[in-house]
């Protein structure tokens, strides 16, 4: 009797995994259109460091070329003590 009522769990508990299983391959597929664009691409910024998402930056244009910034607030500290290189 104790066989057969470990058997019934072992069966439900393999029953339990096989669909979560099933239940975690298939639910890549339900983002799949949602694949990383150019609004993900994350950027550093030059004054503090750190690193933002490019589509929040604030941008300067310097130097012939377009900088971007966490915030404004970077963006004035870089325009007030420029990098020397
Ligand atoms: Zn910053």
């Amino acid at each position: 009797m104790k066989l057969i009522l470990l058997i019934i769990i072992v069966y439900l508990v393999y029953r339990a995994a096989k669909s979560w299983v099933v239940r975690n391959l298939q639910a890549p597929d339900q983002n799949g259109s949602r694949h990383p664009s150019i609004d993900d691409v994350m950027v550093k910024d030059p004054v503090c460091g750190i690193y933002f998402p490019q589509r929040e930056g604030v941008a300067l244009k310097h130097g012939g070329q377009t900088l971007l910034f966490c915030s404004a607030s970077c963006r004035d500290r870089f325009l007030e003590e420029p990098k020397q290189e």
